[in-house]
């Protein structure tokens, strides 16, 4: 047997250089005269004229709203002004309208509760049938401002026994509604955030769209201090890329622990995994292509801006990344990406992957959030120029964000905390569960001059890139190379978030990184405005900053041991699993910080500590109870068939004539070892999960899961596994992992 090496996309040495872009593509072919004369040409399309079609953007309610509700509408959405009933009604009747010309019949409030997926409740738009026989469609401006779920279902970490069951969604007009046509029909989704009774968050989006603001307002104060004085608003700008796995649907009906569990529990790796990188950048295979195609399709229409493509690292894995957009939009388009790349997968007899780690000893999936900060009028504050030394403002902003990234190390390590996630994190593949930063060569090396002498007086420079090939352009280089092994890396004007987990929203993240740099910035600027000489000010407190936070600066080789030793060493916290990162949402400097922006109350961050703990043991215990199903009734039985088989040739053979058996016999003596020992794990399995279900839920029970089920569960799949090398194929109940990674 071959083990595949685990390799990760982040290994990979230029990537992102070479993507395929399909919108180029389609674009390209169809101006090179694709459908001549005959030919069937329903199948191409012009972005241009489908992109955002489904979506009630701005240029819709410019075209069909009353100008003045139009401009009211303008006046919410970009400075939060507030919203009347009068103009809800006026929005309401045209959002309507326009769905029904979609062939909506119902609509929705669409929000985000804490169960990682989104939530939506559908109404009809008839209204109670005339005396005629007839039905009127109506949609109120309350209806969309407001809806009711019950929500005693939500996970709520215990806000629920103090408060009401009563929950509210909130119409967030600053994500556009949109119509979406699937086979329920044409549905009109009303993003929408989603509170108790008393106000208390109890999704992604309420938090998100507090930390916007907390970041938009200090990060003003900053450039005011720079006499910038006509930017209005600051906004996280941010591109999640998204990674997912594609197997053919039929193989993944026979295998229950995809089904139940999003991975397999569990495979013996195929002779040939990812070590030669073929499928890396490779040709997209026509059947995934197609697929690709439609995703890209779905999602144009939808108004998400689907931009590159391409396979990724392990065989049946690739990436989608949109183009960056505002932090709430990015996060609403990321879950429309997830869940188109799942419903259109079913169409093409195909099925999405999404979970980090579906393949053991197999690179698994992450999300890459980049995050910059972008003024209303243009200006990214990331943006370090061409002489970032001279770039004053900008070195405050990368030191104070270097100053949030070490002392909040822990927190945002725990923004990317997930269950499934624990199986990349500080396991056997990147990024490293150490959180430090990567500048590059040239930012390294002006914050190193700021250490060594107090002022940096140089920034180093990009050379040309020189081929040797005449006919190929030499071009200048980027000042700085990539690092793939960096968990939060600079690229050039926005940061890379690289932790978070593919299948998790990437709120938490973003809520976690603008609340940390709103309270560098904000401290930064306590002291600034104050200051009686600004510029000699400015220059120590960067220099300050640059010296005591350095520690959280790495630019070697993240997935080295030498890095973890040193780490321990520079005091930088190494969090492994899920369950011990959780707690630093409700460390005292993590409370004070959510406390101090309006982010999070205590009590809020408690019950979403509380709901972190029930989602680990509940995801392991159904895990537990899939592993159970599977070997009791698949893997037991079929290895049993086998055994008769074998020793019935044994007799058989023996009968007919005086041949050597001992190959057989010995095949079967180790095979009913293995067997024996599954059945000896399976048993200790049952009982330790007996155990852990039947304790309080909490963090103990977390920790139960983890240390001692985990184990378990380890000591079950160890001997199947070997067991699914020695059994005839044709008896095993279930596809390879080479069935199902390399035949799609
Ligand atoms: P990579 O080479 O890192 O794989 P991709 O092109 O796949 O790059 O993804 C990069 C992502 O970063 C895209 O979503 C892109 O729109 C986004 N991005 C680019 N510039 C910025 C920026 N200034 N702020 C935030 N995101 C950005
Ligand atoms: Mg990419």
């Amino acid at each position: 047997m071959v083990n595949a090496v685990e390799k990760t996309n982040e290994d990979v040495p230029g990537r992102g250089i070479l993507v395929f872009f399909q919108i180029n593509f389609i674009v390209h072919s169809l101006s090179k005269g694709f459908g001549k004369k005959g030919q069937d040409m329903s199948e191409y399309f012009n972005v241009a004229d489908i992109f955002g079609e489904n979506v009630f953007n701005d240029s819709v309610m410019q075209a069909r709203l009353p100008k003045k509700v139009y401009k009211k509408m303008r006046e919410i959405i970009e400075n939060g002004a507030e919203l009347d009933l009068a103009t809800a009604d006026v929005v309401a009747h045209e959002m309507k309208e326009w769905a029904i010309e979609k062939g909506a019949t119902h609509f929705t409030h669409w929000f985000q509760p804490l169960t990682g997926v989104t939530a939506e409740k559908h109404d009809s738009f008839i209204t109670a049938p005339m005396a005629t026989g007839k039905v009127l469609m109506s949609f109120s401006g309350k209806e969309l401002i407001k809806g009711e779920p019950d929500a005693s279902s939500f996970p709520s970490g215990g806000l629920r026994a103090t408060f009401e069951a009563r929950g509210y969604t909130a119409w967030d007009c600053t994500s556009p509604a949109f119509v979406r046509q699937d086979a329920a029909g044409a549905t009109l989704c009303i993003p929408t955030a989603f509170c108790s009774y008393t106000g208390e968050a109890l999704d992604q989006k309420t938090p998100l769209l507090r930390s916007m603001e907390a970041i938009s307002e200090q990060s003003l104060r900053l450039l005011h201090l720079f006499g910038n004085t006509t930017s209005k608003k600051v906004t996280p700008s941010v591109g999640p890329e998204q990674e997912y796995f594609i197997v053919d649907r039929k193989k993944y009906l026979q295998r229950k622990d995809l089904i139940f569990t999003g991975r397999t529990l569990f495979g013996a790796m195929p002779p040939k995994g990812q070590e030669m990188d073929d499928h890396y950048f490779g040709a997209i295979r026509e059947r995934i292509a197609a697929y690709m195609k439609d995703v890209n399709k779905e999602l144009w229409k939808l108004g998400v801006s689907a931009k590159t493509q391409h396979n990724e690292v392990a065989p049946a894995q690739h990436e989608i990344a949109p183009i960056y957009a505002e932090c709430n939009i990015a996060v609403d388009n990321n879950h429309l990406i997830m869940e188109t790349l799942k419903k259109v997968a079913g169409r093409h007899g195909l099925q999405c992957l999404l979970h980090e780690k579906p393949f053991a000893g197999v690179n698994g999936s992450g999300k890459h959030n980049n995050w910059s900060l972008t003024t209303d009028d243009g200006i990214n504050l990331l943006d370090p120029g061409v002489t970032p030394h001279e770039n004053i403002q900008f070195l405050l902003v990368l030191t104070c964000i270097l100053k949030a990234v070490d002392t909040h190390a822990s927190l945002l390590r725990a923004s990317a905390a997930d269950v499934g996630n624990d199986h990349r994190l500080g396991a056997n593949e990147a990024p490293p569960a150490i959180l430090s930063v990567f500048l590059g060569e040239q930012l390294g090396d002006v914050i190193a001059q700021l250490i060594s002498t107090g002022m940096a007086t140089h920034s180093l420079k990009g050379g040309m890139l020189e081929t040797g090939v005449k006919t190929l352009p030499d071009f200048r280089k980027d000042a700085t190379d990539r690092n793939r092994t960096s968990p939060f890396a600079f690229t050039g004007n926005k940061f890379e978030f690289r932790m978070a987990g593919s299948q998790d929203s990437v709120a938490q993240s973003n809520v976690v990184l603008n609340t940390i740099v709103a309270e560098a910035f904000s401290e930064a600027c306590d002291i600034l405005e104050k200051a009686e000489d600004f510029n000699a000010a400015v220059h120590d407190l960067i220099k300050q900053y640059a010296v005591e936070h350095q520690r959280i600066v790495f630019n070697g080789n993240g997935y080295s041991d030498e890095w973890v030793q040193e780490a321990a060493e520079r005091g930088l916290p190494n969090i492994k699993s899920m369950v011990d990162a959780i707690p630093a949402y409700t460390a005292e400097d993590s409370i004070k910080a959510f406390e101090k922006f309006n982010v999070f109350t205590k009590t809020e961050l408690e019950s979403r500590v509380e709901i972190e703990y029930e989602t680990y043991a509940k995801t392991i215990n159904i895990e537990t109870k899939a592993m159970i199903d599977i070997a009791g009734k698949q893997i037991i039985p079929s290895v049993i068939k086998f055994t008769t088989a074998l020793a019935n040739s044994i007799n058989s053979v023996k009968a007919a004539c005086d041949a050597d058996v001992s190959v057989q016999v010995d095949l079967l003596k180790e095979v009913s070892s293995l067997l024996a020992e599954t059945k000896a794990a399976l048993k200790k399995l049952g009982e330790v999960d007996a155990v852990g279900s039947a304790m309080e839920e909490g963090r103990s029970r977390a920790v139960f899961y983890r240390d001692e089920v985990k184990a378990a569960m380890d000591a079950l799949r160890s001997p199947v596994d070997k067991l699914e090398m020695m059994v005839d194929k044709d008896m095993w109940p279930m596809p390879s992992y080479g069935d199902l990674i390399f035949e799609v």
